[in-house]
């Protein structure tokens, strides 16, 4: 169970979060607010650290989470 930080009402779990182009897991509130699942946006902050890096990453679906896969060069 997810409250909102807005209104106090239990948040719906959804898939459909757009973050930087990644679809992710999160919550989202009948007026609107949305929460995104933190360690899915961790890893999402983590894909464009590596990339910056020219490490190779690779996000993929684990469950109903995200998490990425680097490549040592
Ligand atoms: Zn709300």
């Amino acid at each position: 169970m997810h409250k909102c930080n807005i209104c106090g009402k239990e948040m719906n779990t959804v898939e459909d979060i757009n973050l930087k182009g990644f679809v992710i897991h999160g919550w989202r509130c009948e007026c609107g607010n949305e929460h995104s699942d933190p360690n899915d946006v961790d890893n999402i902050v983590k894909y464009f650290k590596a990339l910056k890096k020219g490490v190779e990453a690779t996000v993929y679906k684990s469950g109903n989470s995200i998490s990425i896969r680097l490549v040592e060069a």
